[in-house]
């Protein structure tokens, strides 16, 4: 945020287009409310677009896309470059952004931008992706050779969990490839975007290149409708995933939506149980849950069972909780009240459907206070037809699923609608290398809780956690963000003459 950035009661979040904030002169816009969930405190508010701003956005977009699929490869990765550069510099000040806005702790949300960065230095290096084959004399003095071509102006809708990270999966790959971008972020914490809008400015972006949308399913549909909108990336909860793939996809668009998740950790007898307990509780209580990777089922193959659930209590017990701002907080608060209250409905469930909750997070000290905060739980015993084992919680809830064999273990996380990300914790290389072929899930971790891949391997998973073919970044993203052409060439040699051949042509000649 610049200086000049109004702040507290005062803040309104605009949207960003043509280079500058845009919308603050239009008053008759609807709003959403911005709250802080360490405090319950109203925050400031955004602007919400209508089909006027989303088609001004859209044809700003147009037009900058002709200029921008002309500048060449080293002078759109330097401008990432510097992008990187600043966003090194003033990280912390997004950070703190984020925290204010999301909850989750300054060291979080560090740790979210990290990961972003290294998604923008993966751009940098789009010239190697980028660069075609060429292959001399495929048939008698032809040449073939292949080329890659931005898609044009292409949009990107987020959810609330990452408002850094999960936009930076997409605008930096898009915008190296030759691609205008427009960002429509989640309504909940949208200061991220205008932050990251303006930095791009500043390291040299030309203007429309980079677009902010705010606002809720309005904006949404209205860039799902757009003809000049040729890709959506989508990353948010899977009934929306499923109908922003649906909608876009029947309008011809290129699309690629991520969904929910479930995400079990399988842990065989033969496990270190320190090192199994500590990473249950990383993976499942970092960020209050709200992670697409989060840890939400331990699966316990017998014997393993009481001796974890133990270490995994004692641990529990130790965590912080507390606004994301105060040092020594490991966990902040959910983000919004709607949403503590529904994940304490999934405890309510899971204790009148015969589960025991071992750790109660409804009776945490936080959880009386004014902020949206929940203490950290943990229920065992449950069952796969529970509704806590059944839904994506999304909040600091760990459930405990007792299986008796590794094949048990196998069949529930495959009989599992989701197919995000699973991890096995093991001393056994056969197991877990027999664990990792079987499993239907995109995203695999071998005693290692949350397996975000690195930005040069792509991210994504399987069944309802992604609708499209290709996942985000990576080389998937480079592909998601351009089309191929393929060019056969032929430069005339007067002392060869091929006269009319009404023939098919092959390559034999
Ligand atoms: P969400 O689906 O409610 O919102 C995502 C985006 O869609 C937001 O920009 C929101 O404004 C918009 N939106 C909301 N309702 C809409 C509607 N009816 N029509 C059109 N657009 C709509 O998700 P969320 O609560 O912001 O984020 C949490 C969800 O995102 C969780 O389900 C989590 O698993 C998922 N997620 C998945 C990944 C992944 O990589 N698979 C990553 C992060 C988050």
């Amino acid at each position: 945020m610049t200086a000049n950035e109004p702040t507290g009661e005062q803040l309104l979040v605009p949207h960003f287009i043509a280079g500058k904030r845009a919308g603050l002169d239009r008053a008759e816009q609807r709003r959403g409310l911005i709250v802080n969930p360490a405090t319950g405190r109203k925050r400031g508010e955004v602007l919400f677009a209508d089909d006027t701003l989303v088609d001004e956005a859209v044809a700003a977009a147009k037009e900058a896309f002709q200029s921008w699929r002309e500048v060449s490869i080293a002078r759109r990765t330097a401008v990432l470059f510097s992008f990187r550069e600043l966003l090194v510099a003033r990280r912390r000040q997004l950070a703190e952004l984020i925290t204010a806005e999301h909850g989750k702790t300054v060291d979080d949300a560090l740790g979210e931008i990290a990961r972003g960065i290294d998604v923008v230095e993966f751009a940098c290096g789009v010239g190697d992706i980028l660069r075609g084959g060429y292959s001399e004399n495929a048939s008698s003095g032809v040449d073939t050779y292949s080329t890659r071509h931005p898609l044009g102006v292409v949009a990107g809708i987020t959810p609330f969990n990452f408002p850094a990270m999960v936009p930076m999966w997409m605008f930096p790959v898009a915008l190296a490839a030759g691609n205008c971008f427009i960002l429509k972020p989640s309504e909940k914490d949208p200061s991220a975007s205008v932050f990251l809008a303006e930095l791009l400015s500043e390291a040299g972006l030309p203007d429309g290149v980079f677009s902010v949308v705010q606002g809720d399913k309005e904006a949404v549909d209205c860039l799902l409708q757009h003809p000049d909108v040729k890709a959506v990336s989508f990353v948010g909860s899977t009934p929306i995933a499923r109908y922003v793939y649906e909608q876009a996809t029947s309008r011809g668009k290129r699309v690629q939506a991520l969904g929910g998740a479930k995400n079990h950790m399988v842990v065989l007898p033969d496990a270190d149980l320190d090192i199994t307990a500590d990473a249950a509780v990383s993976a499942g209580f970092g960020s209050a849950g709200e992670r697409c990777m989060a840890i939400s089922v331990v699966v316990a193959v017998d014997p393993v069972g009481d001796e974890l659930v133990d270490a995994i209590a004692e641990r529990m017990a130790r965590v912080t909780v507390g606004p994301g701002d105060r040092p020594g907080v490991e966990m902040g608060p959910l983000v919004t009240e709607a949403h503590r209250d529904r994940v304490a409905s999934y405890v309510a469930a899971a204790e009148s459907d015969g589960a025991s909750v071992v750790v109660d997070g409804r009776r945490h000290e936080a959880a009386g206070g004014e902020g949206f905060f929940l203490g950290p739980t943990l229920i065992d015993h449950v069952g796969a037809e529970m509704s806590c084992y059944r839904d994506e919680i999304f909040g600091p809830v760990l459930s405990v699923v007792r299986v008796g064999s590794f094949e048990e273990a196998v069949s529930l996380v495959n009989a599992n609608p989701y197919g995000n990300g699973t991890a096995v914790f093991t001393n056994d290389g056969g197991a877990a290398r027999r664990y990792q072929r079987e499993v239907e899930v995109g995203m695999v971790g071998v005693n290692i809780p949350i397996p975000v891949p690195v930005a040069y391997y792509p991210f994504g998973g399987w069944k309802d956690s992604l609708f499209g073919d290709l996942h985000a970044y990576g080389r998937d993203g480079v592909a998601f963000y351009t089309k191929g052409k393929v060019v056969t060439a032929r430069w005339p040699d007067p002392a060869v003459r091929h006269g009319v051949q009404l023939g098919f042509p092959s390559s034999s000649g």
